[in-house]
């Protein structure tokens, strides 16, 4: 049977008390029951939903000024059941650099929030600054958006396999100048969504149905080769420092990240933070100067974005957020052509197969 009675946290949008409701499902809308067993409808097409686009996030629901926050996930299901008018109210749940640019507004946000100066019209910094942020505050921030993104029982944390992978990351850092200020830490995720990132200040994180669909660790050096250029290049911090005002970024500085409450509209500001092509075809240019600075096979890189294209049933999100495969994949072919290479195929303490299968959710 539907359930579609769900506890629920009620706000009235004047102050910051938390209320406890049960939310019922009714075909007209979502009814309301209060503790003093008040109710009150909010008909669907008077809702926004405003949070629960990532995996593992709280529903919010808006109404005018008031808003409710659900936990139970099931709700999207019985209203799709018994209101299915109500599906152009709620968004399902994204991935990827959808997600990844949320969770970063939402780390700002808790910046933001502490401070209680989300402030509109403030000037936006231009890229050029992202380059006097200090590398502290980028891993502070990576950090906070490695916890949000990837909880603790969505991380593979088989010792073997890290540390097979730190190999790999290992091996490309050898390629890096020695002046690199980051120190790379890897993350492997159980999560099946064809997908591998980088957060500022040297966080990678690898998701397994990406290792899975990858021929060798040479090809998955490929793919980090184009993100560790991402991290040298500040490209992802160059892209919050284009969102965010002056004031955000120094309340960054100083740390406060105590409130959750502004995250959402930070998520919101932050909404079209991506790469540019400019800044894709950089990290792939750079990181294709990585393989074979590192002595690793150029071919490989182009293997994998060739591997990812062609093998992926739904659209790969490694090459769908990063514009014009084709081109890319073209250019990369032309660099390895012409590459001076003297590639060592990598040696993990493991074999590509063994590391393939392990820690599936
Ligand atoms: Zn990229």
């Amino acid at each position: 049977m539907q359930v579609t009675r769900f506890p629920a946290t009620y706000f009235d949008g004047k102050s910051p008390r938390r209320h406890e409701v049960t939310v019922v499902v009714a075909s007209a809308g979502l009814r309301l029951i209060h503790a003093d067993d008040r109710t009150a409808l909010w008909p669907y097409e008077e809702l926004k939903q405003t949070q629960g686009n990532y995996t593992g996030e709280e529903l919010r629901f808006e109404h005018g000024l008031e808003a409710v926050v659900v936990t139970d996930r099931g709700i999207l299901e019985a209203m799709h059941e018994l209101a299915p008018q109500s599906d152009r109210r709620v968004k399902p749940a994204i991935g990827g650099w959808r997600m990844l640019r949320a969770a970063l507004g939402a780390v700002v946000g808790l910046v933001v929030g502490g401070w209680g100066m989300y402030t509109y019209g403030l000037p936006a910094l231009s890229s050029g600054v992202a380059a006097h942020v200090p590398v502290d505050w980028e891993v502070h921030m990576g950090d906070q958006a490695l916890a949000q993104l990837v909880p603790m029982d969505q991380r593979c944390e088989d010792v073997d396999r890290v540390a097979a992978l730190q190999t790999v990351v290992a091996t490309l850092v050898s390629g890096l100048p020695a002046k690199s200020p980051y120190v790379y830490r890897v993350t492997i995720t159980k999560s099946d969504e064809f997908n591998a990132f980088a957060l500022p200040g040297g966080r990678l994180i690898v998701n397994q149905g990406l290792v899975k669909k990858l021929g060798s660790a040479d090809e998955l050096a490929g793919i980090l080769a184009h993100e560790i250029q991402h991290v040298e290049r500040r490209h992802t911090t160059k892209a919050i420092c284009e969102e965010m005002s002056t004031k955000v970024l120094i309340a960054g500085l100083l740390g406060n990240h105590d409130a959750f409450g502004s995250a959402v509209n930070a998520a919101r500001a932050l909404g079209e933070l991506g790469h540019s092509r400019q800044a894709e075809a950089e990290a792939d240019h750079l990181g294709m100067n990585l393989m074979v600075a590192s002595n690793l096979d150029p071919q490989a890189m182009v293997k994998a974005y060739r591997h990812l294209k062609e093998h992926d049933v739904r659209v790969p999100t490694f090459l769908s957020t990063h514009p014009d495969t084709d081109g890319r994949i073209a250019s990369l072919t032309a660099m390895a052509r012409e590459a001076h290479a003297s590639p060592h195929p990598l040696a993990l303490a493991m074999s590509w197969r063994r590391f393939q299968q392990g820690c599936t959710p």
